[in-house]
């Protein structure tokens, strides 16, 4: 039975017809071999988020989730120019983490709704209501927002830069989900900022499907990533971001899982433990703005050197700051 609320969500994202053309095999065999020629001659690396295509992920250097793919931005030495296969926030990060590199997001549209839920004006409202609680922001922000906050997060870290922060009360923004779970796992008091940002696609997510699955096949280990509702958290044996879940679905003695998270990252579960069985915890768990990114835009972007992420020096220097801040916490 589904929820009102997964409707809701569902005519929210009103997935653009993202699988409406498949690309045919000798077309995708053709890009491949175009665009690895393409960044040979560019000196171009191309980063992937975990989300993405699988045809993306494979043809990628690097796949992680955004801590991993910040650091690999920031370390960057060789490339002349980084290609990021994922969403504006992520390639902003890298653009401000590696200022000399040229980053290219393949598609503009790439957008993260979660991102677009934080104003300016909310975060500076609210730290002038809480004048001593520092902000932290999950890395799914726009860099003006980043600017404004003393240090960033990812999913993969967010408890440890709280406990890193000598303050029992903090903002913490856009996440609701991921807010609450940082509060269950470090004891402090956290202010969502603002009230109710979530990420649409964790959303789609029901602990009902959880236990129809788990009858199916119950030998299987239940992973969400904290983005997911409190419900769902409850259900699960592994809460995560998807770099732990791939650390967990490797060393565990398990030999299946459900996953409460975008579909993407299965490709690189299956690819990295063969003889493991992964199942998603819902179908239509597609986040539509990672799968704008299709090979032929990557070529398109990569031939002509488009979309250039460029960061304003002002606001850059700031969210710098907060990245590299959280980059040393671990
Ligand atoms: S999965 Fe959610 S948080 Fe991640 S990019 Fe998509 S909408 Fe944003």
């Amino acid at each position: 039975m589904e929820k009102p609320q997964r409707k809701r969500v569902k005519e929210y994202i009103s997935t653009p017809a993202i699988y409406a053309s498949p690309i045919q095999a000798q077309t995708m065999m053709d890009l491949t071999g175009k665009i690895q020629k393409l960044k040979k001659e560019k000196k171009a690396i191309i980063l992937a988020h975990n989300y993405q295509r699988a045809e993306i992920q494979d043809i990628a250097d690097y796949i992680g989730d955004s801590i991993e793919l910040s650091r690999k931005a920031m370390q960057e030495k060789e490339a002349e120019i980084i290609v990021f296969c994922a969403v504006d926030f992520m390639a902003e990060s890298a653009a401000i983490l590696n200022p000399t590199k040229k980053v290219l997001l393949p598609t503009l549209g790439a957008r993260c709704p979660m991102a677009q839920m934080l104003t300016i004006d909310e975060i500076r409202r609210s730290k002038t209501l809480h004048p001593k609680a520092p902000v932290i922001l999950y890395v799914n922000t726009l860099a003006e927002s980043k600017a404004e906050c003393d240090v960033c997060c990812t999913s993969a870290n967010a408890v440890e830069v709280i406990n890193s922060l000598d303050a029992q009360t903090v903002l913490f923004g856009p996440d609701r989900n991921l807010a609450e779970y940082v509060a269950e796992k470090t004891g402090k008091t956290i202010i969502p900022l603002p009230e109710w940002g979530f990420c649409p696609t964790h959303l789609l997510f029901q602990p009902e499907d959880v236990i129809v699955l788990k009858q199916q096949h119950p030998q299987a280990v239940v992973m969400v990533h904290p983005e997911c509702s409190g419900e769902m958290r409850k259900v699960a044996d592994f809460v995560g971001s998807t770099s732990k879940m791939c650390h967990y679905a490797k060393d565990v003695d398990a030999k299946e899982f459900i996953v409460g998270t975008e579909e993407g990252i299965l490709h690189r579960l299956r690819k990295e433990n063969p003889n493991k069985k992964f199942y998603t915890a819902y179908e239509g768990a597609v986040c539509p703005n990672m799968k704008l990114t299709t090979l032929d835009r990557l070529y398109a972007s990569l031939k002509e050197e488009k979309h250039l992420v460029k960061v304003p020096e002002n606001v850059a220097v700031k969210a710098r700051a907060a990245l590299e801040r959280m980059i040393q916490v671990n």
